[in-house]
Parts: structure tokens; C-alpha cells; sequence
């Protein structure tokens, strides 16, 4: 959707130097919104790439380098998005790292990192972009990465799922806190996405069957409707909705885009 003829919104999306992040902050931009990208440090370069090519396009962009499970850190992303790019209104707390293993291996430190950045991560973009969006006092866009691992466990993925089945929870709670001030809070489920993380889960998937690499993501795929895995494109289309006006009375949905994947 176009907004010419407007002032620009301004979104800020996290985990964004690469993969579904990125796709989302390229179509943010595409529809005419300013676009701030976060990721951490090791991803700089990645980012900074992010950021040229959304500049490339007419749209202002900034880099925001930040861990999304520090609090402070967090806090001082959105106050550095407001004051470089003026306000904040949309929030896409897509950051999230997935590990693959038997609950029965799992450590009790694995299982904190991973919440600290999937749920915590989340719950602290949430919370301080709704601050911001109340201050300004003209509603907002929330929006966070869930998954169809919110709904159904994975083989291999149980505090992954976990996360995500709580930043359903999140997202409903949020919504429901958050509807007075004109803030709507959703999130999306992607399935199976072709991105840096899938290679990674798609390689644990096949260790552990005893596959070639590549031989889970086939036979994952044949599960799925629509004949294909799903590119970031496909996730970021539909943020691109959840961000725009057009959805301005849905509020605590977590929706899959799964081209119709069919497991367990
Ligand atoms: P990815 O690993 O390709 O990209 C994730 C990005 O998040 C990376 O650039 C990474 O550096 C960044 N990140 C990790 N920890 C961070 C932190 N603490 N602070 C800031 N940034 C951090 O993953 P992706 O496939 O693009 O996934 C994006 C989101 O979508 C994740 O939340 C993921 O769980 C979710 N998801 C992915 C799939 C899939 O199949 N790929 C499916 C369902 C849900």
C-alpha cells in the first residue's frame, strides 16, 4: 500500500540482517514506511546492507545494533528510532534463534537462552514499543514471531515451541491491555521458512533420522499443500497487512502461513 501524500510511518524490525527479517523490513519499505533494522553486533555488515538497500529504494533507514533479551538495550533502540526517525509506530519483534535437540539432552542454560531471546526478546520489544506508541498517543502496530510451532509441537523443537506458544499468549494478553490506546497486537506463524535458521534445523533433523542433509526438507515439504517451502516473501506480505491499516480491527491473532503443512 502506498502512503505517499503522507507523513511516513516509521517501523522498526529486529533480527533483521537477514532471512524473514529482512524481508519484512524490504516490504515495510516497498509500502512506503521508514524502516529502522536491528540485529546484533556480529551481523553489522549484514545490516548495514539491510539498510542501503532500503535507502536505495527513497526511504529513510537507520541501524540499530542490540541484543533484543537486554532490557536496557531495548529500550534504548526505541528511544533511538523515535529520535533519528521521529516516531515509532509500527514494532516487529521478529528476532529468534531455534534449537534442535531431544528434550531428554536439553540443558536448563540452552533452554534460558533460547526463552531470553523468543520470549523475553519479545516480551521486551512488546513493552517498550507500546510505551512509546502511548506516549505518542496515535495507536500503533505490534506484531511478533510465532510460529505453526505455537499450535503443534516439532519433532526436535520443545522449548522452541514452548516460546512460541507463549508469544501467542503474549500477543493475546498484550492485545487485550493494549486495545484502549489504539494499539492492535499480532503475530505470525510462519511453517517451514527457507532462511538461514531452517538449514540449521533441517541439517539437526536429518543428523538425528540418519539422513542426508537436505533429505528432512523433502520430506517435510511433501506435507505441505501447496507444493513448497515458503520464502520470506510469502511472511512478509502478510506483515505488510498487519501493519497497514487494512487490519485495524484484528487484534491478538497469531495466523499461520504454512501453505497448508499437515504434521503430527
Ligand atoms: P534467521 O536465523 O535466518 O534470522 C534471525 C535473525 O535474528 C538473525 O539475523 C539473528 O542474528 C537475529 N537474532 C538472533 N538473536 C538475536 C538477538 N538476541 N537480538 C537481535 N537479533 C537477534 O531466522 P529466520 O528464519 O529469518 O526467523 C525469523 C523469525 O521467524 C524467528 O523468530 C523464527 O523463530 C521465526 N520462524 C522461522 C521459521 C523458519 O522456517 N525459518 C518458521 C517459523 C518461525
Amino acid at each position: 500500500m502506498s502512503e505517499q501524500g503522507k507523513s511516513p510511518r516509521v517501523a522498526l524490525v529486529t533480527g533483521a540482517a537477514r532471512g524473514i527479517g529482512k524481508g519484512i523490513a524490504l516490504r515495510l519499505a516497498a509500502d512506503g514506511l521508514d524502516v529502522a533494522v536491528n540485529d546484533i553486533e556480529a551481523n553489522t555488515d549484514q545490516l548495514k546492507g539491510v539498510a542501503d538497500e532500503i535507502a536505495a529504494t527513497g526511504r529513510r533507514a537507520t541501524t540499530v545494533v542490540a541484543d533484543v533479551s537486554d532490557p536496557d538495550a531495548v529500550q534504548s533502540m526505541v528511544e533511538q528510532v523515535a529520535a533519528e526517525l521521529g516516531q515509532l509506530n509500527v514494532m516487529v519483534a521478529n528476532a529468534g534463534i531455534a534449537n534442535v535437540k531431544p528434550l531428554l539432552e536439553s540443558t536448563p542454560e540452552e533452554f534460558d537462552h533460547l526463552m531470553s531471546i523468543n520470549l523475553r526478546g519479545v516480551y521486551l520489544c512488546y513493552t517498550a514499543a507500546a510505551k512509546q506508541m502511548i506516549k505518542q498517543g496515535d495507536g500503533g502496530k505490534i506484531i511478533g514471531a510465532a510460529s505453526i510451532v505455537a499450535y503443534r509441537p516439532f519433532p526436535l523443537l520443545g522449548p522452541y515451541s514452548a516460546s512460541k506458544w507463549a508469544v501467542r499468549g503474549l500477543t493475546q494478553a498484550a492485545a487485550m491491555e493494549w486495545a484502549q490506546h489504539g494499539i492492535t497486537v499480532n503475530a505470525y506463524c510462519p511453517g517451514i521458512v527457507g532462511t538461514a535458521m531452517w538449514d540449521y534445523i533441517d541439517e539437526k533433523l536429518a543428523e538425528n533420522e540418519g539422513l542426508r542433509k537436505g533429505a528432512a526438507i523433502e520430506k517435510y515439504s511433501e506435507l505441505i499443500h501447496l507444493g513448497r517451502v515458503s520464502v520470506p516473501e510469502d511472511v512478509a506480505s502478510f506483515v505488510s497487512y498487519l501493519a497497514s491499516p487494512d487490519s485495524d480491527y484484528m487484534t491478538g491473532q497469531s495466523v499461520m502461513i504454512d501453505g497448508g503443512i499437515q504434521f503430527s
